[in-house]
């Protein structure tokens, strides 16, 4: 186990910056003055973020720090900290990670016992959720998905069952190709499109998926697509015959009712306390 006490250690840290997602006043205080501290800026485009920094007067040196050479540029930023200097990570908007560079290099750097200290700030996929109607938790944020027909749409059949809100990011010249996927595979449910978040053309399109599907044509922008979990009900033609005689066939091998219970829903899906309260129904 490895405990970060973030602000009781003399240890280099790698820092989090989020940065506005459009509306430059979201720049918070606190990024400003951690930026203007770190001894190393590494970021995605050293143009898109030099202009960043300009705008609030931060000069540091920059690196690059991109998908395509997460390797070499993870080591150099670990020999950053190994050499007792701070690091601040960004990305071109929003949190890096979030869809952006970063993962490789923060597993490494807390894995390597340095302090990883996040920053509070914009990222497109809460703004949306938050403003969208369609219910706030749980959601699973998925991202892009693949831009291929076949892998987007084998994704999304994995995404099918879920319960939960789920949201996407996609670009626009995609989104007609998305939501005609959207359509097919996931139904007709509320769906929402987060355009151009806190920018002067934001934009909110809410719906259902069909409606949508019918609207997005030609829609410009950055957008972040949110679609409601699945509200049937999966599991109504189970079989609760069988799963009792599972259930029985465990606790006959010797395990007690509520490993047999625990076995079984591993083995189904079906929600534990549904078991409970079936097997618990059964007995009384
Ligand atoms: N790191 C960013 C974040 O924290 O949200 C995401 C970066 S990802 C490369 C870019 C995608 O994020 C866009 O294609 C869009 O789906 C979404 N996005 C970013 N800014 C947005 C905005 N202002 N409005 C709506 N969606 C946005």
């Amino acid at each position: 186990m490895l405990r970060q006490k973030s602000f009781e250690n003399e240890k280099p840290t790698l820092f989090l910056v989020p940065t506005p997602i459009g509306n430059l006043s979201e720049m918070t205080p606190r990024a400003i003055e951690v930026l203007n501290s770190v001894d190393v800026i590494a970021c995605e485009d050293t143009r898109t973020s030099g202009q960043l920094l300009k705008h609030f007067d931060i000069h540091k040196r920059l690196i690059s720090y991109q998908n395509f050479n997460e390797e070499s540029s993870t080591r150099g930023i670990l020999n950053l900290l190994g050499q007792g200097q701070n690091v601040a990570l960004i990305s071109d908007a929003g949190y890096p990670l979030i869809n952006d560079p970063g993962q490789k290099v923060v597993s490494e750097a807390a894995a390597q016992g340095f302090n990883v200290v996040p920053l509070s700030g914009s990222s497109a996929v809460l703004n949306a959720l938050v403003a969208s109607g369609l219910i706030a938790q749980p959601f699973l944020f998925v991202g892009f998905l693949p831009s291929s027909e076949n892998e987007r749409n084998k994704k999304l059949r994995e995404y099918r069952s879920y319960p939960m809100t789920l949201i996407f990011y996609e670009a626009p010249h995609r989104i007609q190709k998305f939501m005609n996927s959207a359509l097919g595979i996931l139904g007709d449910r509320r769906c929402v499109i987060a355009r151009e978040l806190t920018k002067i053309h934001e934009e909110f399109l809410r719906g259902t998926v069909k409606e949508l599907a019918e609207n997005c044509e030609g829609l410009k922008g950055e957008m972040v697509i949110l679609i409601e979990g699945n509200k049937e009900d999966f599991h109504k033609d189970v079989d609760y015959g069988v799963l009792m005689t599972m259930v029985n066939e465990q606790v006959a091998q010797g395990l007690s009712k509520s490993e047999a219970i625990r076995k079984v829903a591993g083995e189904t899906g079906i929600p534990r306390n549904r078991l409970y309260d079936l097997v618990h129904n059964k007995e009384n």
